[in-house]
Protein backbone atom coordinates (compact mmCIF):
# COMPACT_ATOMS: atom_id res chain seq x y z
CA UNK A 1 0.00 0.00 0.00
CA UNK A 2 0.98 3.85 -0.23
CA UNK A 3 -0.65 6.75 1.00
CA UNK A 4 -0.20 8.52 -2.50
CA UNK A 5 -2.67 5.82 -4.26
CA UNK A 6 -5.29 8.09 -3.28
CA UNK A 7 -3.98 10.86 -5.69
CA UNK A 8 -3.43 8.28 -7.89
CA UNK A 9 -6.33 7.14 -8.42
CA UNK A 10 -8.12 10.62 -8.38
CA UNK A 11 -5.73 11.50 -11.13
CA UNK A 12 -6.63 8.15 -13.18
CA UNK A 13 -10.95 8.94 -12.35
CA UNK A 14 -11.00 12.52 -12.31
CA UNK A 15 -7.86 14.19 -14.60
CA UNK A 16 -9.07 17.21 -15.09
CA UNK A 17 -10.85 18.49 -12.19
CA UNK A 18 -9.56 20.83 -10.57
CA UNK A 19 -6.82 19.93 -7.10
CA UNK A 20 -6.20 23.04 -6.36
CA UNK A 21 -6.29 26.80 -6.57
CA UNK A 22 -3.74 29.10 -5.36
CA UNK A 23 -3.99 32.83 -6.70
CA UNK A 24 -6.35 32.12 -8.68
CA UNK A 25 -4.38 29.25 -10.63
CA UNK A 26 -5.58 25.99 -11.19
CA UNK A 27 -3.47 22.36 -10.91
CA UNK A 28 -5.89 19.98 -12.02
CA UNK A 29 -5.36 16.11 -10.69
CA UNK A 30 -3.64 15.13 -13.68
CA UNK A 31 -1.58 18.07 -13.50
CA UNK A 32 -0.61 17.59 -9.32
CA UNK A 33 0.35 14.10 -10.15
CA UNK A 34 3.14 14.47 -12.80
CA UNK A 35 4.58 17.11 -10.42
CA UNK A 36 4.45 14.56 -8.17
CA UNK A 37 6.19 12.19 -9.93
CA UNK A 38 8.47 14.64 -11.06
CA UNK A 39 9.85 15.05 -7.18
CA UNK A 40 9.83 11.21 -6.56
CA UNK A 41 11.58 10.44 -9.25
CA UNK A 42 13.91 13.29 -8.57
CA UNK A 43 14.19 11.93 -4.90
CA UNK A 44 14.44 8.90 -5.95
CA UNK A 45 17.71 9.51 -8.13
CA UNK A 46 19.15 11.72 -5.58
CA UNK A 47 19.23 9.16 -3.62
CA UNK A 48 15.90 9.18 -1.13
CA UNK A 49 15.82 5.75 0.07
CA UNK A 50 12.31 3.92 1.54
CA UNK A 51 12.14 4.68 5.30
CA UNK A 52 14.43 7.91 4.57
CA UNK A 53 12.79 11.35 6.28
CA UNK A 54 12.46 14.43 4.07
CA UNK A 55 10.90 17.60 5.76
CA UNK A 56 8.70 19.95 4.27
CA UNK A 57 8.78 23.58 5.67
CA UNK A 58 6.88 25.93 3.21
CA UNK A 59 3.93 27.59 3.08
CA UNK A 60 0.56 25.95 2.29
CA UNK A 61 0.14 25.62 -1.97
CA UNK A 62 0.83 23.86 -4.71
CA UNK A 63 5.06 23.32 -4.63
CA UNK A 64 3.61 21.79 -0.62
CA UNK A 65 1.71 19.36 -2.31
CA UNK A 66 4.09 18.33 -4.80
CA UNK A 67 6.76 18.23 -2.55
CA UNK A 68 4.74 15.57 0.48
CA UNK A 69 2.99 13.28 -2.28
CA UNK A 70 6.27 13.03 -3.86
CA UNK A 71 7.99 12.42 -1.01
CA UNK A 72 5.74 9.20 0.31
CA UNK A 73 5.50 8.12 -3.22
CA UNK A 74 9.39 7.36 -3.30
CA UNK A 75 9.05 5.74 0.14
CA UNK A 76 10.01 8.17 2.25
CA UNK A 77 7.97 9.31 5.26
CA UNK A 78 7.43 13.57 5.03
CA UNK A 79 8.01 15.22 8.35
CA UNK A 80 6.31 18.45 7.95
CA UNK A 81 7.09 21.76 10.05
CA UNK A 82 5.24 25.04 10.17
CA UNK A 83 5.86 27.58 7.73
CA UNK A 84 5.96 30.04 10.28
CA UNK A 85 8.67 29.04 12.84
CA UNK A 86 11.43 30.91 14.35
CA UNK A 87 14.92 30.33 13.35
CA UNK A 88 15.24 29.15 16.69
CA UNK A 89 12.17 26.57 16.61
CA UNK A 90 13.20 25.41 13.39
CA UNK A 91 16.79 24.50 14.20
CA UNK A 92 15.19 22.59 17.00
CA UNK A 93 12.99 20.75 15.02
CA UNK A 94 15.47 19.87 12.19
CA UNK A 95 17.46 18.59 15.12
CA UNK A 96 14.70 16.48 16.60
CA UNK A 97 13.59 14.69 13.32
CA UNK A 98 17.48 14.72 11.39
CA UNK A 99 15.72 14.46 7.57
CA UNK A 100 17.73 13.79 4.74
CA UNK A 101 16.58 16.15 2.69
CA UNK A 102 14.87 19.33 3.45
CA UNK A 103 11.98 21.57 1.37
CA UNK A 104 11.83 25.15 2.23
CA UNK A 105 12.00 28.94 0.80
CA UNK A 106 14.87 31.12 0.38
CA UNK A 107 13.77 33.36 3.06
CA UNK A 108 14.19 30.01 5.47
CA UNK A 109 17.53 28.29 4.21
CA UNK A 110 19.30 32.21 4.60
CA UNK A 111 18.01 32.35 8.41
CA UNK A 112 19.64 28.89 9.30
CA UNK A 113 22.79 30.72 7.79
CA UNK A 114 25.57 28.63 8.48
CA UNK A 115 24.02 26.16 11.40
CA UNK A 116 26.56 23.19 11.11
CA UNK A 117 22.93 20.82 11.76
CA UNK A 118 22.40 21.10 8.28
CA UNK A 119 25.23 19.30 7.70
CA UNK A 120 23.00 16.65 8.00
CA UNK A 121 20.88 17.36 5.89
CA UNK A 122 22.21 16.35 2.25
CA UNK A 123 20.13 18.13 0.07
CA UNK A 124 18.11 21.36 0.86
CA UNK A 125 15.32 21.82 -1.82
CA UNK A 126 15.30 25.63 -1.61
CA UNK A 127 16.19 29.00 -3.73
CA UNK A 128 19.71 29.03 -2.91
CA UNK A 129 20.26 25.47 -1.58
CA UNK A 130 21.93 22.74 -3.39
CA UNK A 131 19.22 22.47 -6.24
CA UNK A 132 15.48 24.69 -5.98
CA UNK A 133 11.99 22.90 -6.36
CA UNK A 134 12.37 24.36 -10.35
CA UNK A 135 15.61 22.09 -10.92
CA UNK A 136 14.31 19.53 -8.82
CA UNK A 137 11.08 18.71 -10.97
CA UNK A 138 13.04 19.32 -14.25
CA UNK A 139 15.30 16.09 -13.10
CA UNK A 140 12.22 14.07 -12.34
CA UNK A 141 9.76 12.26 -14.80
CA UNK A 142 6.38 12.55 -15.27
CA UNK A 143 5.19 8.68 -14.80
CA UNK A 144 6.32 6.89 -11.60
CA UNK A 145 5.34 3.98 -9.96
CA UNK A 146 4.54 4.58 -6.14
CA UNK A 147 6.93 2.78 -3.71
CA UNK A 148 5.23 -0.09 -2.21
CA UNK A 149 5.19 0.68 1.22
CA UNK A 150 3.66 -1.87 4.41
CA UNK A 151 0.89 -0.65 6.25
CA UNK A 152 2.76 -0.16 9.10
CA UNK A 153 5.88 1.75 7.65
CA UNK A 154 5.57 5.38 8.69
CA UNK A 155 4.17 8.07 5.88
CA UNK A 156 4.56 11.20 7.75
CA UNK A 157 5.58 12.51 10.79
CA UNK A 158 3.47 15.67 12.30
CA UNK A 159 4.72 17.65 15.59
CA UNK A 160 2.25 18.01 18.00
CA UNK A 161 0.80 21.21 18.72
CA UNK A 162 3.15 22.34 21.52
CA UNK A 163 0.19 23.54 23.54
CA UNK A 164 1.30 21.54 26.61
CA UNK A 165 4.90 21.23 26.02
CA UNK A 166 8.04 20.98 23.62
CA UNK A 167 6.05 19.38 20.27
CA UNK A 168 6.51 15.86 20.07
CA UNK A 169 6.84 14.42 16.56
CA UNK A 170 4.44 11.71 15.85
CA UNK A 171 4.58 8.59 13.25
CA UNK A 172 1.70 8.31 11.51
CA UNK A 173 1.69 4.92 9.22
CA UNK A 174 0.23 4.41 5.52
CA UNK A 175 -2.68 3.16 6.99
CA UNK A 176 -2.53 5.67 9.81
CA UNK A 177 -3.31 8.01 7.32
CA UNK A 178 -5.33 6.51 4.97
CA UNK A 179 -7.69 4.74 7.52
CA UNK A 180 -8.40 8.91 8.67
CA UNK A 181 -8.95 10.18 5.40
CA UNK A 182 -11.24 7.86 4.83
CA UNK A 183 -13.30 8.51 8.11
CA UNK A 184 -13.29 12.15 7.61
CA UNK A 185 -14.79 11.55 4.04
CA UNK A 186 -17.09 8.94 4.56
CA UNK A 187 -18.56 11.12 7.87
CA UNK A 188 -18.56 14.90 6.09
CA UNK A 189 -20.03 12.96 3.04
CA UNK A 190 -17.30 14.37 1.18
CA UNK A 191 -17.64 14.60 -3.03
CA UNK A 192 -16.05 15.99 -6.05
CA UNK A 193 -17.64 18.90 -6.19
CA UNK A 194 -16.82 20.11 -2.64
CA UNK A 195 -14.91 23.07 -3.27
CA UNK A 196 -13.05 23.09 0.43
CA UNK A 197 -11.48 26.78 2.01
CA UNK A 198 -7.82 25.89 3.41
CA UNK A 199 -5.99 28.63 5.55
CA UNK A 200 -5.45 26.10 8.44
CA UNK A 201 -1.62 24.92 8.57
CA UNK A 202 -1.17 21.98 6.17
CA UNK A 203 1.64 20.63 8.76
CA UNK A 204 -1.06 20.03 11.07
CA UNK A 205 -3.00 17.46 11.69
CA UNK A 206 -6.48 19.23 10.96
CA UNK A 207 -5.26 20.95 7.56
CA UNK A 208 -3.11 17.96 6.67
CA UNK A 209 -5.63 14.86 7.02
CA UNK A 210 -9.04 16.23 8.16
CA UNK A 211 -8.92 18.65 5.28
CA UNK A 212 -6.55 17.78 2.53
CA UNK A 213 -6.17 14.45 2.43
CA UNK A 214 -9.76 13.68 2.88
CA UNK A 215 -10.51 16.18 0.04
CA UNK A 216 -8.14 14.33 -2.23
CA UNK A 217 -9.49 10.95 -1.49
CA UNK A 218 -12.87 12.31 -2.97
CA UNK A 219 -11.40 14.39 -6.05
CA UNK A 220 -12.43 17.45 -4.17
CA UNK A 221 -10.65 21.10 -4.76
CA UNK A 222 -8.74 23.01 -2.24
CA UNK A 223 -8.68 26.10 -2.67
CA UNK A 224 -5.25 27.10 -1.01
CA UNK A 225 -4.22 30.50 1.50
CA UNK A 226 -0.82 30.91 3.23
CA UNK A 227 -3.21 31.38 6.64
CA UNK A 228 -6.40 33.43 7.71
CA UNK A 229 -6.52 36.99 6.70
CA UNK A 230 -10.13 38.17 6.96
CA UNK A 231 -10.69 39.99 3.52
CA UNK A 232 -8.78 36.79 2.21
CA UNK A 233 -11.28 34.86 3.54
CA UNK A 234 -14.65 37.12 2.57
CA UNK A 235 -13.95 37.61 -1.19
CA UNK A 236 -13.41 33.76 -1.62
CA UNK A 237 -16.62 33.24 -0.12
CA UNK A 238 -17.84 36.02 -1.72
CA UNK A 239 -16.87 34.39 -5.27
CA UNK A 240 -18.95 32.05 -4.73
CA UNK A 241 -16.98 28.88 -4.93
CA UNK A 242 -16.33 27.38 -1.56
CA UNK A 243 -18.72 25.60 -0.30
CA UNK A 244 -16.96 23.86 2.81
CA UNK A 245 -15.18 25.65 5.82
CA UNK A 246 -12.98 24.37 8.09
CA UNK A 247 -11.79 26.89 10.67
CA UNK A 248 -10.61 26.27 14.68
CA UNK A 249 -12.59 27.98 17.63
CA UNK A 250 -11.00 31.60 17.55
CA UNK A 251 -11.99 32.04 13.69
CA UNK A 252 -15.25 31.62 14.03
CA UNK A 253 -15.64 34.07 16.83
CA UNK A 254 -13.81 36.65 14.96
CA UNK A 255 -15.90 36.09 11.59
CA UNK A 256 -18.89 36.51 14.10
CA UNK A 257 -17.68 40.02 14.49
CA UNK A 258 -18.14 41.01 10.88
CA UNK A 259 -21.96 42.64 10.67
CA UNK A 260 -21.88 41.18 6.67
CA UNK A 261 -21.24 38.01 7.55
CA UNK A 262 -24.39 36.54 6.61
CA UNK A 263 -24.48 38.13 3.32
CA UNK A 264 -21.16 36.69 2.33
CA UNK A 265 -21.05 33.37 2.65
CA UNK A 266 -21.52 32.98 -0.58
CA UNK A 267 -22.44 28.98 -1.20
CA UNK A 268 -20.49 27.39 2.15
CA UNK A 269 -23.06 25.47 3.20
CA UNK A 270 -20.85 22.64 5.94
CA UNK A 271 -18.71 24.65 9.12
CA UNK A 272 -16.62 22.38 10.74
CA UNK A 273 -14.07 23.03 13.82
CA UNK A 274 -11.72 21.58 15.75
CA UNK A 275 -8.90 21.39 18.23
CA UNK A 276 -10.21 23.52 20.91
CA UNK A 277 -13.29 23.40 22.36
CA UNK A 278 -15.80 25.74 20.63
CA UNK A 279 -17.66 27.21 23.40
CA UNK A 280 -21.65 26.38 23.15
CA UNK A 281 -22.43 30.31 22.97
CA UNK A 282 -20.35 31.18 19.98
CA UNK A 283 -22.23 27.84 18.07
CA UNK A 284 -25.64 29.44 19.11
CA UNK A 285 -24.64 32.47 17.55
CA UNK A 286 -23.63 31.41 14.38
CA UNK A 287 -26.65 29.44 13.82
CA UNK A 288 -28.35 32.26 14.56
CA UNK A 289 -26.66 34.49 12.13
CA UNK A 290 -25.82 32.47 9.41
CA UNK A 291 -28.19 29.48 9.86
CA UNK A 292 -25.91 27.03 9.52
CA UNK A 293 -24.52 24.60 11.99
CA UNK A 294 -20.89 24.25 13.29
CA UNK A 295 -19.81 20.10 12.71
CA UNK A 296 -17.26 19.48 15.53
CA UNK A 297 -14.84 16.34 16.22
CA UNK A 298 -12.17 15.33 18.41
CA UNK A 299 -8.67 14.46 17.42
CA UNK A 300 -5.42 14.74 17.94
CA UNK A 301 -1.72 14.52 15.99
CA UNK A 302 -1.73 10.69 17.58
CA UNK A 303 -4.68 9.95 16.50
CA UNK A 304 -3.91 11.17 13.06
CA UNK A 305 -7.06 13.81 13.31
CA UNK A 306 -10.70 12.30 13.50
CA UNK A 307 -11.75 9.79 16.92
CA UNK A 308 -15.20 11.13 17.30
CA UNK A 309 -17.90 13.24 15.11
CA UNK A 310 -21.07 15.00 16.28
CA UNK A 311 -23.78 13.42 13.11
CA UNK A 312 -25.39 15.64 10.45
CA UNK A 313 -28.28 13.47 11.83
CA UNK A 314 -28.73 13.28 15.97
CA UNK A 315 -26.21 16.14 16.28
CA UNK A 316 -26.20 17.23 19.82
CA UNK A 317 -24.85 20.56 20.82
CA UNK A 318 -21.78 20.69 23.18
CA UNK A 319 -20.77 16.97 22.28
CA UNK A 320 -17.78 16.09 20.23
CA UNK A 321 -19.83 13.37 18.69
CA UNK A 322 -19.55 9.39 18.76
CA UNK A 323 -16.56 7.45 17.86
CA UNK A 324 -16.13 6.80 13.63
CA UNK A 325 -15.08 3.61 11.98
CA UNK A 326 -13.62 1.11 13.96
CA UNK A 327 -11.97 3.28 16.33
CA UNK A 328 -13.15 2.29 20.21
CA UNK A 329 -13.02 5.08 23.19
CA UNK A 330 -13.18 4.53 26.44
CA UNK A 331 -13.07 6.23 29.74
CA UNK A 332 -10.03 5.33 32.10
CA UNK A 333 -9.43 6.58 35.81
CA UNK A 334 -5.77 7.44 36.18
CA UNK A 335 -5.29 3.73 37.13
CA UNK A 336 -6.72 2.17 33.99
CA UNK A 337 -9.70 1.35 35.32
CA UNK A 338 -12.56 2.06 33.24
CA UNK A 339 -15.28 4.56 34.41
CA UNK A 340 -18.79 4.02 34.26
CA UNK A 341 -20.90 5.90 31.47
CA UNK A 342 -21.86 9.21 32.59
CA UNK A 343 -18.30 9.67 35.06
CA UNK A 344 -15.21 11.90 34.00
CA UNK A 345 -12.32 10.30 33.08
CA UNK A 346 -9.52 10.40 31.03
CA UNK A 347 -10.19 9.59 27.39
CA UNK A 348 -8.69 6.34 26.07
CA UNK A 349 -8.54 5.83 22.46
CA UNK A 350 -7.70 2.61 20.48
CA UNK A 351 -7.82 2.13 16.45
CA UNK A 352 -6.47 1.67 13.04
CA UNK A 353 -5.59 5.45 13.27
CA UNK A 354 -3.67 5.43 16.14
CA UNK A 355 0.41 6.22 15.57
CA UNK A 356 3.04 3.90 15.97
CA UNK A 357 4.35 6.12 17.85
CA UNK A 358 6.37 9.45 18.90
CA UNK A 359 9.99 10.27 16.80
CA UNK A 360 12.86 9.36 18.61
CA UNK A 361 11.15 9.30 22.11
CA UNK A 362 10.47 5.36 23.61
CA UNK A 363 9.87 6.35 26.88
CA UNK A 364 7.28 9.06 25.79
CA UNK A 365 5.47 6.76 23.40
CA UNK A 366 5.51 4.28 26.60
CA UNK A 367 3.65 6.54 29.06
CA UNK A 368 1.38 7.50 25.96
CA UNK A 369 0.07 4.17 25.62
CA UNK A 370 -1.89 1.84 28.26
CA UNK A 371 -1.97 -1.34 26.89
CA UNK A 372 -3.76 -1.20 23.29
CA UNK A 373 -5.21 2.31 24.60
CA UNK A 374 -3.82 5.93 23.78
CA UNK A 375 -3.95 7.66 26.78
CA UNK A 376 -5.42 11.27 24.92
CA UNK A 377 -4.41 13.44 28.42
CA UNK A 378 -8.05 15.03 28.40
CA UNK A 379 -11.41 14.27 30.36
CA UNK A 380 -14.46 13.49 29.11
CA UNK A 381 -17.34 11.43 29.57
CA UNK A 382 -20.02 9.60 27.56
CA UNK A 383 -23.96 9.68 27.86
CA UNK A 384 -25.91 7.17 27.54
CA UNK A 385 -25.95 6.89 23.64
CA UNK A 386 -22.11 6.70 23.60
CA UNK A 387 -21.69 10.65 22.84
CA UNK A 388 -18.44 11.98 23.79
CA UNK A 389 -18.20 15.56 25.74
CA UNK A 390 -15.41 16.97 26.52
CA UNK A 391 -14.13 18.79 29.77
CA UNK A 392 -10.74 19.67 29.71
CA UNK A 393 -7.22 19.17 28.84
CA UNK A 394 -5.91 17.53 32.52
CA UNK A 395 -2.70 19.59 32.46
CA UNK A 396 -4.78 22.73 32.48
CA UNK A 397 -6.86 21.55 35.85
CA UNK A 398 -6.46 24.07 38.49
CA UNK A 399 -6.40 22.92 42.35
CA UNK A 400 -7.44 26.14 43.85
CA UNK A 401 -7.76 25.01 47.58
CA UNK A 402 -7.51 21.53 47.44
CA UNK A 403 -10.45 21.43 44.70
CA UNK A 404 -10.20 20.87 41.29
CA UNK A 405 -11.30 23.45 38.41
CA UNK A 406 -11.75 22.94 35.09
CA UNK A 407 -10.99 25.84 32.94
CA UNK A 408 -13.34 25.25 30.47
CA UNK A 409 -16.56 25.14 32.92
CA UNK A 410 -15.99 29.15 33.80
CA UNK A 411 -14.93 29.64 30.24
CA UNK A 412 -18.03 28.71 28.37
CA UNK A 413 -19.84 31.09 30.88
CA UNK A 414 -18.03 33.99 30.17
CA UNK A 415 -18.39 33.57 26.45
CA UNK A 416 -22.26 34.33 27.47
CA UNK A 417 -21.34 37.90 28.26
CA UNK A 418 -21.77 40.07 25.08
CA UNK A 419 -18.92 41.97 26.34
CA UNK A 420 -16.28 39.04 26.03
CA UNK A 421 -14.63 38.41 23.22
CA UNK A 422 -11.66 35.50 23.82
CA UNK A 423 -10.92 34.48 27.75
CA UNK A 424 -8.35 31.99 28.70
CA UNK A 425 -8.67 30.88 32.44
CA UNK A 426 -5.62 29.65 34.19
CA UNK A 427 -4.24 29.06 37.83
CA UNK A 428 -1.77 31.33 38.82
CA UNK A 429 0.80 30.00 41.91
CA UNK A 430 -0.50 31.58 45.03
CA UNK A 431 0.68 31.13 48.33
CA UNK A 432 -2.54 30.54 50.31
CA UNK A 433 -4.41 28.42 47.88
CA UNK A 434 -1.64 27.15 46.09
CA UNK A 435 -3.32 28.01 43.05
CA UNK A 436 -5.34 31.35 42.30
CA UNK A 437 -7.87 30.77 38.80
CA UNK A 438 -7.73 33.77 36.72
CA UNK A 439 -9.74 35.32 33.77
CA UNK A 440 -7.74 36.88 31.11
CA UNK A 441 -9.98 38.68 28.79
CA UNK A 442 -9.90 39.51 25.36
CA UNK A 443 -13.22 41.97 25.31
CA UNK A 444 -15.72 42.95 22.05
CA UNK A 445 -14.63 45.98 20.37
CA UNK A 446 -15.66 48.87 22.29
CA UNK A 447 -16.48 47.00 24.95
CA UNK A 448 -15.39 47.63 28.63
CA UNK A 449 -15.26 44.22 30.73
CA UNK A 450 -16.08 45.41 34.73
CA UNK A 451 -14.83 42.72 36.72
CA UNK A 452 -17.19 43.22 39.65
CA UNK A 453 -20.03 42.59 36.94
CA UNK A 454 -18.27 39.56 35.77
CA UNK A 455 -17.82 38.66 39.12
CA UNK A 456 -21.19 38.97 40.16
CA UNK A 457 -22.25 36.97 36.94
CA UNK A 458 -20.34 33.75 37.71
CA UNK A 459 -20.77 34.07 41.26
CA UNK A 460 -24.41 33.07 40.84
CA UNK A 461 -23.71 29.88 38.34
CA UNK A 462 -20.72 28.66 39.96
CA UNK A 463 -19.10 27.55 43.21
CA UNK A 464 -17.28 29.90 44.92
CA UNK A 465 -13.98 28.28 44.48
CA UNK A 466 -14.47 28.46 40.97
CA UNK A 467 -14.85 32.18 40.64
CA UNK A 468 -11.83 33.97 39.65
CA UNK A 469 -10.05 35.69 42.01
CA UNK A 470 -8.70 38.08 39.19
CA UNK A 471 -9.78 39.59 35.87
CA UNK A 472 -7.12 40.99 33.71
CA UNK A 473 -8.36 42.48 30.44
CA UNK A 474 -5.56 41.79 27.35
CA UNK A 475 -5.76 43.25 23.64
CA UNK A 476 -5.43 39.10 22.30
CA UNK A 477 -3.66 35.88 23.78
CA UNK A 478 -0.91 33.97 22.44
CA UNK A 479 -1.89 31.59 20.45
CA UNK A 480 -0.07 28.47 18.43
CA UNK A 481 0.65 28.01 14.55
CA UNK A 482 -2.83 25.69 15.14
CA UNK A 483 -4.25 28.74 16.37
CA UNK A 484 -4.97 27.11 20.15
CA UNK A 485 -4.79 29.11 22.96
CA UNK A 486 -1.33 28.94 24.72
CA UNK A 487 -2.18 28.60 28.17
CA UNK A 488 1.53 27.95 29.07
CA UNK A 489 2.57 31.13 27.77
CA UNK A 490 -0.02 33.24 28.81
CA UNK A 491 0.46 31.59 32.76
CA UNK A 492 4.43 32.49 32.19
CA UNK A 493 3.95 36.01 30.98
CA UNK A 494 1.99 36.55 34.72
CA UNK A 495 4.45 34.65 37.06
CA UNK A 496 7.48 36.54 35.24
P1 LIG B 1 0.71 19.18 22.64
O1 LIG B 1 0.31 17.75 22.62
O2 LIG B 1 2.04 19.41 22.01
O3 LIG B 1 0.55 19.85 23.95
P2 LIG B 1 -1.82 19.69 21.35
O4 LIG B 1 -2.35 18.63 22.24
O5 LIG B 1 -2.57 20.97 21.25
O6 LIG B 1 -0.31 20.00 21.68
P3 LIG B 1 -2.80 18.56 18.88
O7 LIG B 1 -2.51 17.14 18.61
O8 LIG B 1 -2.78 19.52 17.76
O9 LIG B 1 -1.69 19.08 19.88
O10 LIG B 1 -4.19 18.74 19.58
C1 LIG B 1 -4.95 17.71 20.18
C2 LIG B 1 -5.71 18.25 21.35
O11 LIG B 1 -6.62 19.29 20.96
C3 LIG B 1 -6.58 17.23 22.03
O12 LIG B 1 -5.85 16.42 22.92
C4 LIG B 1 -7.60 18.13 22.74
O13 LIG B 1 -7.09 18.63 23.95
C5 LIG B 1 -7.77 19.29 21.79
N1 LIG B 1 -8.99 19.13 20.95
C6 LIG B 1 -9.08 18.60 19.73
N2 LIG B 1 -10.34 18.63 19.27
C7 LIG B 1 -11.08 19.20 20.23
C8 LIG B 1 -12.47 19.52 20.38
N3 LIG B 1 -13.35 19.28 19.41
N4 LIG B 1 -12.87 20.08 21.54
C9 LIG B 1 -11.99 20.33 22.53
N5 LIG B 1 -10.67 20.07 22.46
C10 LIG B 1 -10.22 19.51 21.33
MG1 LIG C 1 -1.48 16.77 22.80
Amino acid sequence: MNLAHNLDQAARFFPDFPALVEEGETTTYAELQAQSNRVASALAGLGLAPGDLAAICLPNGREWLAAYFGIIKAGGAAVTLAAGLSRGELKMLLADCAPKFLFTTGEKLEALGAWEGLGKVTKVVAPGGEIDFERLSARGSREFESVERGRDDVAAVLYTGGTTGTPKGVMLTHENLMVSAYNVARQERSNHEDRVLCFLPLHHVFGQVHVMLSTILTAGCLEMMPAFDMDQVLVAFDRGRVTKFYAVPTVYMRLLGRADLKERLGKVRYCFSAAASMALEVVREWKQVTGLDIHEAYGMTESASMVTYNHYYRHKVGSVGTPVGSVEVAIMDQEGNLLPQGKDGEICIQGPNIMKGYLNRPEETARAFRGPWLRSGDVGHLDEEGYLYIVDRIKDMIITGGENVYPREVEELLHERPEVAECAVVGLPDREYGERVVAVIVPKPGAKPDPDELKAYLKERLSGYKVPKDFVIVPDLPKSAAGKILKRVLKEGFIR
